[in-house]
C-alpha cells in the first residue's frame, strides 16, 4: 500500500545524514511491524511525467512505459509512531550524483514524499549472550533502531564507518556497549569494516550479528569472516549490501542477482 507523506522538518544528524521527519493521516501500514530494520520503498516521479494520483508504482508497472515509471529507492523507516501517523527517514547525502541523496540535501517543509512498506527481517534476539552491529551511514538508522531495541543491560559491540573524524553521529547505547568507528577517508574504502570487526574484544557466548552497508566491503569481505572464520550459524546472521560503489540502485539489483545466481551455481 503506498502511503503519501508530508516533509515536517529536517535536521542534519551528522554532516552528511540529513534526518528528514514526516506525517501522514494514515500511518495504518506500519501498525505491525516489529522488525529494526524496516525498510520502505520510496518513490521519485520522473519530471515530467504525469501520473494518476495517488501514486501508486505497482499499479503503474505494465500501464506505463517502463522508462516513465518513478525511481525506486529503498530507505530505513525510524520511529514509526502510527498513532500520530509520523516517521523520520535518515539519508546520507552522498554528493550529486543520484536520486534520493540529492532530493533528501534539498528537501524542505511541506515536500512530499510517497512510500511503500514496510518490509523487514531482524530485530535484536533477546535471547542472544551479545549483539554484533555493524555498517555504514546507509545502515545508521537500522543501527539506531537496534540499539534503541536492546535491553539496557545488553552486551553489544558496534562498528560504524563514517567519512570521517567528526562524522560520528550521536548514539543511545546499552551500558555493556562498545562503539569502534573507522574512517573512509584516508583509509582502504572497502577493507575499513572488517579489520575493525576482527580487532573486537568478541565477547563469549552466542552472538547474533546485523551488518549492513557498502555491497563488497559486507558480502565479500565482512560475510566470509563470520559465517567462515568464525563459524557463526546463518540463522544469527543478518547481513546484506545496502548499496554498491559506482552502482546507482537498479544497476544494485542486477549486482545481487548476479550474485545470487553465482553463489546457486557453486552449491
Ligand atoms: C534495506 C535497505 C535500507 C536502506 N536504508 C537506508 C537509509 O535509511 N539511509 C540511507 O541513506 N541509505 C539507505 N539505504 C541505501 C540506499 O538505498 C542507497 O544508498 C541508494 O542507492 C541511494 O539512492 P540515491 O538515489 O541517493 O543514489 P543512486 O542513484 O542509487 O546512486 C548514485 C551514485 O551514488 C552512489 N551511492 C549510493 N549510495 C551511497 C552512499 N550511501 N554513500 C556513497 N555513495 C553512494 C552509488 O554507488 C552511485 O554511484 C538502504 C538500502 C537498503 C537495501
Amino acid at each position: 500500500m503506498s502511503t503519501t507523506l508530508t516533509v515536517t522538518s529536517t535536521s542534519w544528524i551528522t554532516p552528511i545524514v540529513r534526518r528528514i521527519a514526516l506525517r501522514t493521516d494514515d500511518l495504518s501500514a506500519f501498525a505491525d511491524s516489529v522488525f529494526t530494520d524496516r525498510y520502505v520503498k520510496l518513490a521519485f516521479p520522473k519530471p515530467g511525467v504525469e501520473y494518476p494520483q495517488p501514486l501508486d508504482v505497482k499499479a503503474l508497472r505494465g500501464s506505463i512505459p517502463p522508462e516513465d515509471l518513478p525511481d525506486v529507492r529503498t530507505y530505513t523507516a525510524l520511529f514509526p509512531d502510527v498513532a500520530a501517523g509520523t516517521l523520520a527517514i535518515d539519508f546520507v547525502v552522498h554528493g550529486d550524483e543520484g536520486i534520493a541523496g540529492p532530493w533528501a540535501a534539498r528537501a524542505e517543509i511541506g515536500d512530499t514524499l510517497v512510500l511503500d512498506g514496510p518490509g523487514g527481517a531482524y530485530r535484536p534476539d533477546p535471547t542472544a549472550d551479545w549483539h554484533l552491529i555493524a555498517g555504514d551511514e546507509s545502515a545508521l538508522p537500522a543501527i539506531i533502531a537496534a540499539l534503541e531495541a536492546l535491553d539496557p543491560d545488553a552486551t553489544a559491540r558496534v562498528v560504524l564507518q563514517v567519512q570521517k573524524p567528526g562524522y560520528e553521529p550521536s548514539l543511545t547505547l546499552p551500558r555493556d556497549a562498545r562503539v569502534s568507528y573507522v574512517y573512509r577517508e584516508g583509509g582502504d574504502r572497502d577493507g575499513a569494516l572488517l579489520p575493525a570487526i576482527r580487532d573486537l574484544d568478541w565477547p563469549a557466548g552466542r552472538v547474533h550479528a546485523f551488518v549492513h552497508g557498502e555491497a563488497h566491503a559486507v558480502m565479500h569481505e565482512v560475510r566470509p569472516y563470520l559465517l567462515e572464520e568464525r563459524g557463526l550459524p546463518r540463522a544469527d546472521v543478518s547481513i546484506s549490501g545496502y548499496w554498491r560503489e559506482g552502482r546507482d540502485e537498479s544497476g544494485f539489483r542486477e549486482w545481487k542477482s548476479q550474485l545470487s545466481r553465482a553463489e546457486a551455481a557453486a552449491s
